[in-house]
């Protein structure tokens, strides 16, 4: 293990310093077998028994991710879906949770269905309210209060000290999807929250090219525990190779999301004052309302998603979004592309997403050709 004085980034990007002792490789290996030879005397003193469960290759990244969220114990999965959903699946039926209204659709729609049928008691909220998650809470009953900060696609702010705090207090256990903020601009178990959930889809492997997951544990606890006998009953560990990818893509989290920090911001600024331009969606404008408690919980920056509600509706927005260049019209985030996105079209007609939203994920390209390209876009769109 390196030494613990050096810095997360410097940690990351180093894959915590690992060297094989045998080979003097700096690169790990990619472990292919699923199943494990049983010791002479019938033991299995290796301690692995057969690839469900586990693999070495989930080590390196899962010790990197701990580390990055200051907490004691990681897992990866088959998707952010499959991670988010374990948290559920972990409570019994007849158990209360409490979700917000603005949320990654795919999960909100999974508890709405899924998990609802299962027996579990959702109550959806406005979770940029600290006040309507303690209306929604029951002493005793309540289990788990589940929130995403900054929120898809509006990207509200929830205040995770009072969030865990309110949560605590019920006696349940706060969860945080940080898919958004990524480790490099938020920790929430340093803020309370027990277990932080990530789409390793996006930011963490950051170049869109597997699908992955995440859970980090504040304890090595028994609600822990089911976690990990769920991941292994139901096989959704995230494949070797994947593994192995995104613990390559972890190694470049620092610069990737400082780099999209930085554009994002500057894009925020300037299409804020942009004449086809209602209204500009990021945590890092003072205009925005959940500017004052995002500066408190995020360092470094505000993150590189905005969104941009276009003058002239849908229409507008969607010929707006058919006029780019260099941005990508695409679904996702987090990846070193920019990806533009009519987000109301993907959630389908029961979104809460403004028809006139383009949700835009900032890569690493030229903040000065994004803007132009978006610039040129809008003023064709309208016209101009
Ligand atoms: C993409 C995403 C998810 C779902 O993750 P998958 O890896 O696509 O299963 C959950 N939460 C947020 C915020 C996301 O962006």
């Amino acid at each position: 293990m390196p030494d613990k004085n050096f810095t997360a980034a410097s940690l990351a990007a180093q894959a915590m310093g690992w060297i094989d002792p045998v080979t003097k490789a700096v690169v790990p290996p990619i472990h292919m077998a699923s199943t494990y030879q049983r010791d002479e005397d019938n033991y299995y003193r290796s301690g692995r028994i057969y690839a469900r469960a586990d693999n070495p290759t989930f080590d390196q990244v899962e010790a990197t991710l701990t580390m990055l969220e200051r907490g004691a114990r990681a897992l990866v999965f088959s998707s952010g879906m499959s991670a988010a959903s374990t948290c559920f699946l972990a409570l019994s039926p007849g158990d209360h949770v409490v979700a917000p209204k603005v949320m990654y659709w795919a999960l909100r729609n999974w508890l709405a269905t899924f998990a609802t049928q299962w027996g579990l008691k959702v109550d959806f909220i406005d979770a940029d309210c600290s006040d309507a998650i303690a209306t929604a809470v029951r002493p005793g009953v309540t289990k788990l209060v589940w929130v995403e900060t900054p929120a898809n696609p509006t990207w509200s702010i929830t205040d995770l000290v009072a969030a865990a705090d309110i949560a605590h207090r019920a006696g349940a256990l706060l969860a945080v999807d940080s898919t958004v903020a990524t480790p490099v601009l938020t920790r929430p178990i340093e803020h309370g929250a027990d277990i932080v959930m990530h789409s390793a889809t996006k930011y963490l492997n950051g170049h869109s090219d597997i699908i992955a997951g995440a859970l980090v544990g504040a304890r090595d606890d028994a609600y822990w525990a089911k976690l990990k006998t769920i991941r292994a009953q139901l096989g959704t560990i995230l494949g070797q190779t994947e593994a192995w990818l995104l613990m390559r893509g972890i190694r470049t989290l620092f610069p990737r999301v400082s780099w999209a920090c930085r554009s994002a911001q500057l894009l925020a600024e300037r299409f804020a004052a942009h004449p086809m331009v209602e209204e500009v969606l990021y945590p890092g404008l003072d205009s925005f309302a959940g500017h004052a408690i995002a500066k408190k919980q995020m360092s470094g920056g505000f993150g590189g998603m905005l969104s941009v509600r276009v003058k002239g509706g849908e229409r507008a927005a969607i010929a707006t979004a058919a006029r780019v260049a260099l941005w990508k019209r695409a679904t996702s985030l987090g990846g070193v592309e920019s990806l533009i996105e009519h987000r109301a079209s993907i959630e389908g007609p029961d979104t809460p997403c403004p028809i006139d939203l383009l949700r835009l994920s900032v890569g690493v390209e030229d903040a000065e050709d994004l803007h132009a390209d978006l610039d040129q876009a809008l003023r064709r769109a309208h016209n101009l």
